[in-house]
């Protein structure tokens, strides 16, 4: 039967997404010892292989603006670093406001972006429309535009990491789940599979949108929903647009991939919880085609090849739970990055390896730390600018 090879571990990361395989890089380039990953499904089953492909660093907080940047800088050197190209194209995020409202918000994200040194623009109608081909009259009143955001192939880059952390040593498992965490006099023991118990004095969580349930296996409740988005790829077009463009209104994003397809995606209020599974709807294809044809008319025509979708792993401030669990030595959280996980990944998982090291962490534990739910205290800053 697949299961790992040793009956103990220095440090296992259930979950073999980006966020799981890029903890054990850092663990394994920082020689934290023996490490297993393990997951249920197969490579990029999860969100990690469902997704838009958006690399942003226009935030509305500055701690989430620093990791965007420093991932930024990761996928630029991904290619040379892990030997695989994930054609990661710096070709800009324009945000679009329908409203003066709208505007205004975006204007603060763009103080706090430019106050982090980087070139944010704020754009008027006649700007964004000569970014965006095709735009509907009076569609938008202005945006924001920065140019060193991108998008990127999702694959490749945990195709990269899989093939990386091997080199390291570290044991990828596919195919077995995590049924149950042991503790023992507060602190965690091994985990328990149908392929047997497995020892180790650290587990990550790394298990994206079943994080909440897999932090309930092991006893911690934690606040992360899971909830279903869903995403198309039209039939390929001929290039015209070239950043990714998010609506502040209603989420609306869409970007014209290499192959010239339109990737995109719209938040619709679905319901919460992983038990639905991963399907597609008629819903999403009839208010996604609805939102994008009201901003660029001429795509009414264009047929959409493929839908389908996955979950986000929401937290209610916004912000990823990174540290370990103070109700569980060991217990490393790695989980809660919305819709936001593969640009974040990079930066801030170099923090959940060194947690799960046992270092301190450069991140305000105010807004990372899984202690933070456990308080009653208000969260002292939200991220609110979960779109696209
Ligand atoms: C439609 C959509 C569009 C998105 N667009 C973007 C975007 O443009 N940019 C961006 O940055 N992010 C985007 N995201 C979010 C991003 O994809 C995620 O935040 C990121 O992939 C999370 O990575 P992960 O490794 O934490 O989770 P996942 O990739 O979901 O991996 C978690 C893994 O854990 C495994 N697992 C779960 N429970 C267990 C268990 N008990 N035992 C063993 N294994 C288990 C699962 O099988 C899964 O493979 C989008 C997400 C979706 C759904």
């Amino acid at each position: 039967m697949n299961g790992p090879t040793r009956s103990a571990y220095r440090v296992i990361v259930v979950g073999a997404g980006i966020v799981g395989l890029y903890t054990a890089y850092h663990l394994a380039r920082a020689g934290a010892g023996p490490v297993l990953v393990v997951d249920r499904g197969f490579l990029s089953s999860g969100a990690s292989g469902r997704n838009g492909g958006g690399v942003r660093q226009q935030w509305e907080t500055r701690a989430t603006v620093r990791l965007a940047r420093e991932s930024v800088a990761a996928y630029r050197r991904f290619g040379t670093e892990f030997g695989y190209n994930v054609w990661f194209r710096q070709s800009g995020y324009l945000f679009v406001a329908e409203t003066e409202a709208e505007l205004a918000r975006l204007r603060g994200v763009h103080e706090l972006v430019v106050s982090e040194g980087l070139p944010s623009e704020v754009l008027d109608a006649a700007a964004v429309a000569r970014r965006v081909e095709g735009i509907a009259p009076g569609a938008v009143v202005g945006g924001t535009y920065l140019a060193t955001d991108g998008t990127l192939y999702p694959f490749p880059a945990v195709w990269g990491l899989y093939e990386a952390v091997r080199a390291l040593g570290v044991e990828v498992v596919l195919g077995v789940e995590v049924l149950g965490v042991e503790a023992s006099a507060g602190r965690v023991a091994a985990v328990t599979t149908r392929s047997g118990r497995v020892e180790a004095p650290t587990v990550v969580n790394a298990a994206g949108g079943w994080s909440g349930e897999l932090s309930g296996r092991a006893g911690l409740a934690v606040p992360n929903v899971a909830t279903r988005h869903e995403i198309f790829a039209t039939e390929p077009l001929k290039p015209f647009l070239d950043p990714m463009v998010v609506r502040a209104s209603d989420g609306l994003y869409f970007s014209q991939t290499m192959r010239g397809e339109i990737v995109g995606g719209i938040t619709l209020r679905d319901g919460a919880g992983v038990a639905g599974g991963m399907p597609s709807s008629p819903r999403f294809l009839r208010e996604m085609s609805r939102a994008l044809v009201r901003l660029v008319p001429r795509l009414g025509s264009v047929g959409v090849l493929r839908a389908w979708s996955g979950f986000y792993d929401d937290t209610p401030d916004g912000f990823p739970v990174i540290g370990e669990d103070p109700r569980c030595g060991g217990f490393v959280h790695a989980n809660g990055f919305g819709g936001h996980g593969f640009m974040l990944a990079p930066a801030a998982t170099l923090r959940v390896a060194r947690a799960a090291m046992g270092e301190p962490i450069d991140l305000d534990p105010a807004l990372v730390s899984p202690a933070r739910f456990l308080s009653n205290d208000r969260p002292p800053s939200v991220e609110r600018l979960q779109l696209g």
